[in-house]
């Protein structure tokens, strides 16, 4: 197979060095979605638009089957300002591909070539570019556009690029693979006043401080020690000089976890800490918790096929030890169907070191070494599940 892939891979680098140069937030990617969709239909897909926004999705059918498989791949970049200092750099300032998506986009793509001309299936595949995945829920938009109803996907699948793998790694699991994440906001109120007269005020710097101290023993004090959770409070605002108590403090943090039970014992252990902490300070305390990503949890059976397929066509694939607790709004097409996440790794390794750096760092960049193996994950995914 990797002859079959050599003619495709300089056409297929040079569309990742343009969509990394030309960046898109969530929700803008409209040259990139404009430069996949028309990728699509030159080689004669079925191809749907503006689905969850600057969604796309390509159809492509071989044999008689009714089986389905969906191929999902994430298109925008990050608030970031890139310095790699690299040829292929982003153009525009503050906006950057620091988390691969470009080089996600192109490995999609470049299984859709190779399987418009192999065609070695029996069945439909839904190619889905799905713009948002940075914090904006690109996926749960999709969903809520009819995405399943409209190119129903008896299995899902998607990769996301590692650089704590070496390239050409793959790893996946069952179960949880990505936590949920949640984000809170506190603000603590008490009514501001003199600093050298406390006791007629109440004081929501001291009040704030001790709900920091306390929102740390949740973790370790209110679930139980097997369960698996993080609760970092990564934002404290509030007061402007030496001398004035202020009237309000703001905290602001985040939660991470696998389990849904776990997750309420949290939300409703830190309301219970910030009230109580407010009473006995007398200040009030309102306190808004999002829940904006679910867990994202692969289906076992998928997990394992998806394994199964890593095994033949990449040097090392395994089975994850443990999820890592980013998160990845995948998570909401998993609620939707059944699937898997996998990790390709693109590790330091491979010589160029961005391809090391972590993922949102300003010095990451996507290692194009990984494009083919990629595409023949892509590909014996679909071939696995839609066997002819
Ligand atoms: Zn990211
Ligand atoms: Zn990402």
């Amino acid at each position: 197979m990797p002859d079959a892939l050599a003619d495709l891979l300089p056409g297929l680098i040079a569309f990742r060095r343009d969509i990394h140069s030309h960046p898109e937030l969530g929700f803008q990617e409209h040259r990139t979605a404009g430069l996949v969709a028309a990728a699509l239909r030159e080689i004669g897909l079925e191809v749907h638009e503006g689905i969850g926004g600057t969604g796309v999705v390509g159809v492509l059918r071989a044999g008689s089957s009714d089986r389905t498989i969906g191929l999902r791949a994430d298109m925008d970049a990050l608030p970031i300002q890139e310095a790699t200092g690299l040829p292929h750099a982003s153009t525009r300032d503050g906006v950057f591909h620091g988390c691969g998506h470009d080089g996600h986009t192109t490995m999609l793509l470049g299984a859709a070539r190779h399987l418009a001309r192999t065609r070695q299936f029996d069945g439909t595949v839904n190619f889905i570019f799905q713009p948002a995945e940075e914090g904006l829920g690109g996926a749960r938009e999709m969903v809520k556009d009819g995405l399943f109803d409209r190119f129903p996907c008896q299995r899902i699948f998607a990769l996301h690029n590692w650089p704590d793998l070496p390239a050409h790694h793959v790893a996946t699991r069952p179960g949880p693979i990505m936590a949920a994440a949640d984000k809170f906001e506190i603000v603590v109120k008490g009514k501001g006043g003199h600093a050298a007269m406390p006791h007629v005020t109440p004081d929501a710097i001291l009040a704030a401080s001790e709900m920091v101290g306390q929102l740390n023993t949740i973790i370790a004090r209110r679930i139980p020690p097997m369960a698996t959770a993080v609760l970092s409070v990564t934002r404290i605002a509030g007061g402007h000089a030496h001398n004035v108590i202020p009237a309000a403090v703001t905290l602001g943090g985040t939660v991470r976890s696998f389990d849904p039970v776990i997750q309420d014992r949290i939300e409703a252990a830190l309301r219970q800490v910030v009230e109580g902490v407010g009473l006995a300070h007398g200040v009030t305390v309102d306190v808004t918790y999002d829940r904006y990503y679910p867990a994202t949890i692969n289906d076992a059976d998928a997990a394992a096929a998806a394994l199964d397929v890593a095994m033949k066509v990449v040097p090392h694939a395994f089975t994850a030890p443990e999820p890592a607790f980013t998160s990845e709004d995948f998570a909401f097409m998993l609620q939707a169907t059944k699937g898997a996440y996998l990790w390709l790794g693109q590790g330091a390794e491979h010589g160029e070191s961005a391809c090391g750096s972590p993922l949102h760092h300003p010095h990451y960049d996507f290692n194009d070494a990984i494009i083919p193996t990629g595409i023949r994950l892509h590909a014996g995914l679909v071939e696995a599940h839609l066997s002819a």
